[in-house]
């Protein structure tokens, strides 16, 4: 059976720098399964389909088609073939992502290329139902959190890096939205699986709690 590390969490707890660095330490390959539910809202939002109308998502999911692949260790995602890599890291696609993400026909079609992509490769991959649904049988699972106003400061940081005028108090409140709507789905909903190790890394830095990670896994 191939490896699997299973990191699931809240927004903006670290999971995809994170995980990245654990899959290359290990020779994985990384899986960040919150770009493909990205690239799904994208193209709801190119669709002009808005978070609420849960019956036109359903139908228009049907022709979005989302691949992955990699290059230098670097996770390309496509949807419909375009490298949408680029379009995908904004606050409005994080919070279509969260909206399409509660309908379960989006659910299983991602849930199922996840699921593929991990039986014939060894991964490391981050999400928020990774350890309880998609890979209930992975060999390492952790629940990586940090609290709100850590994610939100760290968020801020990046999108200010990259020259984004943002409001650290408004993606704050989003963080928290966002963290309740994923927490209280009814399908697939976040939550640390029973036998998940939990991480706070709001003191942590990102080597530490990979280093963490890897000896957990080496055991
Ligand atoms: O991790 P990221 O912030 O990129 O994820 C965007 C959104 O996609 C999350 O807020 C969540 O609603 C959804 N998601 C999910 N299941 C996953 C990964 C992401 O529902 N495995």
């Amino acid at each position: 059976m191939s490896k699997q590390i299973a990191i699931d969490g809240p927004a903006g707890a670290g999971k995809s720098t994170i995980a990245k660095k654990v899959a290359k330490e290990l020779g994985f390959i990384y899986v960040d399964t919150g770009a493909m539910y990205r690239a799904m809202a994208l193209y709801m939002i190119k669709e002009g389909v808005g978070g609420n109308e849960r019956e036109k998502i359903a139908e228009t999911c049907t022709s979005a088609d989302i691949t992955i692949k990699h290059e230098n260790g670097e996770q390309i995602v496509l949807l419909n073939g375009e490298n949408v890599n680029g379009l995908i890291r904004t606050e409005e696609v994080g919070n279509m992502a969260s909206a399409i993400s509660t309908i379960g026909i989006v659910r299983e079609k991602l849930v199922e290329l996840q699921q593929k992509l991990a039986e014939t490769t060894d991964v490391v991959m981050d999400g928020r139902d990774i350890g309880t649904v998609v890979l209930p049988k992975a060999s390492l699972k952790i629940y990586l959190t940090a609290s709100s106003k850590v994610r939100a400061d760290r968020r801020f940081k990046e999108l200010s890096a990259k020259g984004v005028k943002c409001n650290i108090d408004e993606i704050e409140k989003d963080i928290i939205d966002r963290d309740y709507r994923d927490m209280h789905r009814d399908i697939s909903p976040l939550k640390q699986a029973e036998d998940a190790v939990l991480i706070d890394s709001s003191e942590l830095t990102i080597d530490e709690v990979a280093e963490k990670i890897i000896s957990l896994y080496k055991g």
